[in-house]
């Protein structure tokens, strides 16, 4: 299997939408419009340095006539807005972000242009190929530049920035060119701010990608790609076929048939009785309240009813204040192994994530057993947002 960033990263977000992607090869089912509106800025930003290849310096005017046609003719049904905003919002914003990178890079002649939109393919190790999009390469002075445009709107502070991709495309480089000294640099166009990183080596970057592609190797030996819900969710081109979401497409279709769909129903029922069972649980909540109150004024235990009696027991526990201190008494007087418990959450956490030595988790196998379980959570509907 050949892997790329873009591959490497949506198993890291949602295995489930990783095997929908990269292994069932299914065509996702909707665009949102900021991955609309990111390909049409880079179709704009590679259209300025082609022809700039050509000794043509397109105006800004030739440049946004050229973004808003390509707007209007890729622009089909299946895009969707997640926030608030219309599409129209977006396409401004894309003009904005093509416009305040014009202004600032003008005349663009920092660097001669080796390539754009360039596909890569290459090994990453003896095992694993990786293959790519770069948005556009320069060399200047011997030293290459890998540059990468980004339309989100987010600024990452220095310590969220992952360097992974372009350092993926610098290794590609060295590759494909023999470069030696690589500069990556990360054009944040919604800020109008560039990025650059420059260093002497990006092989721990290759072992940190080995590592990752090994779990997805994992993954698909085992044939466990699980879903991950978060935030991304709201932007996955494959919501309508996802077990989390495939319900709620049926039942929006249904429309008011809705009302008699069994699901729906189960569900409305459950809530009900789930709002029930919460008065309830606060009315005898106040009333042991008042019973406890009712024993302490009367100097009872027992109080009666007519055909039950209640209890009420007034007992005192020992609270650890600091656990630590106490491990170390214990430990001082041999006595930690008698008194400490196993973490068996943690263990069976670990062998789940693969994250045991392969000779343990053999042994420990022969004594454990998987069992389903089942959990019923009931939320609300709406879904948190970036
Ligand atoms: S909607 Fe969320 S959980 Fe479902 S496939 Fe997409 S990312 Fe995964």
């Amino acid at each position: 299997m050949i892997y790329s960033y873009s591959s490497i990263s949506a198993f890291e977000n949602c295995p489930f939408k990783f095997k929908l992607a990269y292994i069932d090869k299914v065509k996702p089912l909707r665009r949102n419009i900021e991955a609309f509106m990111g390909s049409r800025v880079h179709e704009a930003l590679e259209k300025l340095y082609r022809d700039k290849l050509y000794a043509k310096l397109d105006s800004i005017e030739e440049l946004i006539e050229f973004y808003n046609k390509r707007w209007k003719k890729e622009m089909k049904g299946n895009i969707f807005v997640v926030k608030e905003y219309d599409i129209e919002n977006y396409r401004k914003m894309g003009e904005m972000y093509l416009k305040d990178y014009y202004n600032t890079y003008k005349p663009f002649d920092d660097g001669r242009t080796i390539a754009l939109e360039k596909r890569i393919f290459f090994p990453l190790n003896e095992k694993y190929w990786i293959n790519g999009i770069i948005d556009r390469i320069t060399e200047k002075d011997g030293i290459y530049e890998v540059h990468d445009y980004k339309t989100s709107l987010y600024f990452p502070s220095k310590r969220e920035f992952d360097e992974t991709q372009l350092a993926i495309y610098a290794i590609a480089l060295q590759h494909l060119y023999d470069a030696e000294e690589i500069e990556l640099v990360w054009h944040f166009l919604a800020f109008n701010k560039e990025i650059r990183v420059k260093r002497k080596s990006y092989e721990d970057v290759r072992k940190e990608v080995e590592s990752k592609i090994k779990k997805i190797e994992n993954a698909i030996k085992n044939n466990d790609f699980p879903l991950k819900e978060g935030r991304l969710c709201n932007y996955c081109s494959y919501q309508p076929i996802c077990p989390l979401f495939r319900h709620f497409y049926k039942i929006e279709e249904m429309k008011e048939e809705a009302l008699n769909e069994e699901g729906f129903n189960l569900v409305n029922k459950y809530w009900e009785i789930e709002r029930k069972i919460e008065e309830l649980n606060a009315i005898k909540k106040e009333i042991e309240d008042k019973l406890i109150n009712y024993a302490r004024s009367n100097d009872v235990s027992h109080i009666y009813g007519s055909e039950k009696m209640v209890n009420i027991k007034f007992y005192k526990n020992i609270h650890f204040k600091d656990v630590r201190a106490i491990e170390n008494i214990l430990k001082n007087e041999n006595l930690y192994e008698k008194y400490v418990k196993i973490d068996l959450i943690s263990i069976a956490k670990a062998m789940k994530k693969n994250e045991l030595p392969d000779y343990l988790e053999k042994k420990l196998k022969e004594y454990v057993e998987e069992k389903e379980n089942i959990k019923i959570y009931l939320r609300n509907l709406a879904r948190e947002e970036l």
